[in-house]
């Protein structure tokens, strides 16, 4: 019994965190810690999310070359 719901709990977890973003920004590596707690999205390719305005900031110029290429693949 124990063992199944340990099972279920690991399960669960892993499920969770799946949905969580983490910060886009390179060496910030915030997770949420609630569903769709990271409002600050790239309204261009909506691929990248990060944990504040800083971090948005701070990426967007590296971010910036390889957005366009996102959006662009995503819409093909
Ligand atoms: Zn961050
Ligand atoms: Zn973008």
């Amino acid at each position: 019994m124990k063992n199944s719901v340990w099972n279920w709990v690991n399960g669960n977890q892993d499920a969770k965190q799946a949905t969580f973003k983490v910060c886009s920004r390179p060496g910030c590596g915030r997770r949420e810690t609630e569903t769709f707690k990271f409002a600050d999205i790239c309204s261009v390719c909506l691929r990248v999310s990060y944990c504040s305005t800083n971090c948005q900031d701070a990426h967007q110029r590296a971010h910036d070359r390889t957005c366009k290429q996102d959006a662009m693949l995503g819409l093909m």
